[in-house]
């Protein structure tokens, strides 16, 4: 590296003060730079560079009363969505998201729904996260808490073989009871309860909504379900793992058909109440 305006090649790394322009406007930042021992002139590498157009956006950021890009950054990782998820969610390009994260000031209109539909997401989430949460483990949850984290995972899992929300929560229902069958403990503490269709997860479809709305599902043709992310199974026990990877097998040869079929023959379906929930104790006679 040499400097542009003496030719002096010993740089050191200090904060300098610099007044970019932002919309139109000068802010003042102070970032580190690399300044020539000689003629004291500053010079800047990519990194530093990028810091420096990130200070100033969030400088006129904060100025102007708009979200930080740290700020957009604790929104999405608050709902555990990726840029691509939350891009998604809040029906705006995912490039935009990458931006708008880095140096690109969002505009007013930007702002403000950015802000509404994170409030709105956290209010569902918090909802759901408190009704399900404030139960404690016990044999409607298989001895275990709801976990949002697992019941996410899981569903993005299954959803690869199952496909709508009619099979799906036909195989979420055999890996938690399956799971205490083998080990005393649901991998969900998901609630289940006994509908017309079979067993389900107690409100799953404020679940799945939730998952369609954050993004990390897409609907297709009413139906049928995909999700835009793989599932992290790292955070899945061995013998958690063992119990997805059994039922996922059973439900591929026909999208889970089979499973809806054996469920309805379950002790768990044929005697517990409709609409009651289904005590875990009857996983005892699993057909599978
Ligand atoms: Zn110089």
């Amino acid at each position: 590296m040499k400097c542009l305006h003496c030719d002096g090649d010993k740089f050191e790394e200090k904060n300098c003060r610099f007044t970019p322009e932002v919309k139109g406007e000068e802010v003042e930042i102070v970032v580190p730079a690399m300044v020539c021992t000689k003629c004291n002139i500053p010079l800047m590498n990519d990194a530093q560079m990028s810091q420096l157009r990130k200070a100033a956006a969030d400088t006129y950021r904060k100025a102007h009363g708009l979200l930080t890009s740290e700020e957009i950054v604790n929104f999405r990782s608050l709902f555990d969505m990726s840029q691509a998820a939350f891009a998604n969610y809040l029906k705006i390009g995912e490039a935009s998201i990458k931006r708008w994260e880095t140096y690109f000031v969002q505009d007013i209109s930007q702002d403000e729904h950015i802000r509404l539909k994170c409030d709105e997401a956290y209010a569902e989430y918090s909802a759901l996260n408190v009704h399900w949460k404030s139960h404690p483990p016990d044999i409607y949850s298989g001895n275990r808490r709801f976990s949002w984290e697992l019941f996410k995972q899981a569903v993005r899992y299954l959803i690869k073989f199952t496909k709508s929300p009619l099979f799906l929560n036909k195989a979420l229902f055999y890996i938690d009871f399956k799971h205490y069958q083998l080990n005393g403990m649901s991998i969900t503490g998901t609630r289940y309860a006994h509908l017309e269709y079979g067993p389900c997860p107690q409100q799953y479809e404020n679940l799945i909504d939730f998952m369609i709305r954050e993004g990390t599902l897409i609907q297709s043709d009413g139906h049928t379900l995909k999700s835009i992310e793989t599932a992290d199974l790292s955070i899945f026990s061995d013998s958690e793992k063992e119990i997805l990877e059994l039922v996922a097998n059973l439900a591929k040869p026909d999208g889970g058909k089979k499973l809806l079929k054996l469920s309805h023959q379950e002790d768990a379906y044929k005697n517990s109440e409709s609409m009651a929930l289904i005590s875990y104790e009857f996983a005892k006679h699993l057909k599978i």
